[in-house]
């Protein structure tokens, strides 16, 4: 070690007002000034670790960043933030369009929930064309038995993860895992200019022409200052979360009737098979699938109370869930006879979250529009899934809420305006963080209108950059007819 990287490593200094924490970014030698004038700190190799300087305040509560130069890693024409659903089927849309989308997603792979939260079930994708069209195919042709029979909406998350990458390269989409984002600047005409995120690569941002918010929480918006909604009533109460999990060890043909493929009945039956033998799941309607040769996915966790924007709590939900996983299938297990080998392949790396923001658009749903059906001049496409709201408190049915289908749902159009922010411009949202209410929200999250959703924004994006308008100031008739 050299006497300044012995210097590099005095990050904790006493100073007047509070305590210094950092001594430097990186070793001098690794920092380099771009043309444009960024500073760029290529990751040091020398074992130094990058460090923010600051000061923390005198009672200990705050700390204070020093100002520092932040690295500009991308520029793009559109920038996605977040690659579930909705974010990639916008990536590609804008891509396809013909502009430059840079997609920034923080775990490990595409797909969002489908992939990272292990779904394994596309609903109300039936009615759909495009972008949902060609992934039904994919998933359907390069899946199993059950995904052909299913038509893709069966799906395995692998080979979900595979396409959603394969097509993403082949559209020249630019990737980058790994990476949050965590901060947005907007600019002196409010328009939406650049984005901050966390890596391995420390602290970078990211400047595009337009920005789609398909983080399913609403991340890039809330950061951008747009107003949002967060549940229902005064405390804001969500649905709950819940954990997914690969299973095996069990035959097809000798648990049949427990498969919800078989039909609706399925649920109940295996509900009425844990509760016989002493398991009482949170979730009282286990849904089990068989994906192909002996791999299944489990949903029987509900966990409730947990804010999305809440890392203890959505930490402490991810532990009890998966214990719960564990021991149910323990149970099971006991059951004996088909079951006797039953076992976990995987829990998923990230639980499923329901409900995040829902970020105010230039259009809200509302359950009124679900009750009247509808029909919008500016329809994105048409959502067909009920009103789907998970008991919200462990003391009810542990299922579904069913007050809130009172007024019912009749089939109804997701408006083209309620994908565009309200409070800034270049600013456009896909998947569950729309413009809409508590009930609205319930039936339109699900992913076969979350591609849809997503393709629309992609395409307005760019065709906005193109045309050199705002989103806002686009029909989407004109958009769509290019
Ligand atoms: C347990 C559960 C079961 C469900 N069952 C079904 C079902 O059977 N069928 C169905 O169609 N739908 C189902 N849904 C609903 C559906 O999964 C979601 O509403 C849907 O995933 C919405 O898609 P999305 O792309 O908006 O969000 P997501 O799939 O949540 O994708 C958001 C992406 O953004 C990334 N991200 C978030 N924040 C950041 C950030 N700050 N920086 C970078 N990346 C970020 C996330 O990692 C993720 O990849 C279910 C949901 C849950 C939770």
């Amino acid at each position: 070690m050299t006497n300044s990287g012995n210097s590099r490593r005095r990050f904790i200094q006493h100073s007047v007002g509070g305590l210094v924490v950092s001594a430097s970014l990186a070793s001098p030698e690794t920092a380099a000034v771009s043309a444009d004038g960024a500073v760029r700190i290529a990751n040091p190799v020398s074992g130094d670790v990058l460090r923010t300087a600051g000061r923390l305040s005198a009672d200990g509560m705050h700390l204070f960043e020093q100002e520092r130069p932040i690295p500009v890693a991308g520029k793009a024409d559109v920038l996605v933030c977040g690659a579930g659903p909705a974010g990639v089927a916008a990536a590609l849309a804008a891509a396809r369009t013909g502009v430059s989308v840079q997609l920034i997603e923080v775990a490990g792979c595409l797909g969002g929930v489908w992939t990272a939260g292990l779904l394994t079930k596309i609903l109300d994708s039936e009615n759909k064309s495009g972008i949902m069209v060609e992934l039904l195919r994919e998933f359907s042709n390069r899946g199993s038995e059950v995904a052909r029979q299913t038509r893709g909406t069966v799906y395995d998350p692998e080979i979900a993860k595979l396409v959603l990458e394969e097509l993403c390269v082949k559209a020249g989409v630019r990737i980058r895992l790994h990476t949050r984002l965590v901060g947005a600047v907007t600019d002196e005409r409010n328009r939406v200019v650049a984005v901050l995120t966390e890596s391995r690569n420390g602290r970078e941002a990211w400047q595009a022409e337009r920005f789609v918010d398909c983080s399913g929480d609403g991340d890039l918006a809330a950061h951008a200052g747009c107003r949002f909604d967060v549940g229902v009533g005064a405390e804001c109460t969500c649905q709950p979360m819940s954990m997914l999990a690969l299973l095996t060890g069990v035959d097809p043909q000798e648990i049949g009737p427990y498969i919800r493929e078989s039909g609706s009945a399925a649920k109940s039956r295996l509900l009425g098979l844990m509760e016989e033998h002493g398991i009482a799941p949170s979730y009282r309607a286990p849904t089990l699938r068989h994906l192909h040769s002996g791999i299944y996915s489990l949903m029987t966790n509900h966990e409730y109370g947990v804010s999305a924007f809440d890392a203890d709590a959505i930490t402490a939900a991810t532990l009890r869930a998966r214990r719960e996983i564990h021991e149910i299938v323990d149970g099971l297990r006991k059951v004996g006879g088909p079951w006797q080998n039953l076992s976990v392949v995987a829990t998923a790396e990230q639980i499923g979250v329901r409900e995040g923001r829902r970020i105010r658009g230039r259009y809200a749903i509302t359950a009124e529009d679900l009750a009247t059906g509808l029909r919008h001049e500016q329809a994105v496409c048409t959502a067909r899934f009920p009103i789907d709201v998970h008991a919200l408190a462990a003391d009810g049915n542990k299922e579904v809420d069913r007050n809130f289908r009172e007024n019912g749902s009749k089939p109804y159009n997701i408006p083209y305006p309620a994908l565009v922010a309200a409070d800034v411009d270049g600013l456009l949202m896909a998947g569950r963080c729309i413009s809409g209410d508590f009930i609205a929200h319930s039936s339109y999250r699900v992913t076969g209108n979350s591609v849809p959703m997503g393709e629309a924004a992609g395409r307005a994006a760019a065709v906005s950059v193109q045309q050199n308008v705002m989103p806002h100031e686009l029909d989407w008739n004109a958009v769509k007819s290019q």
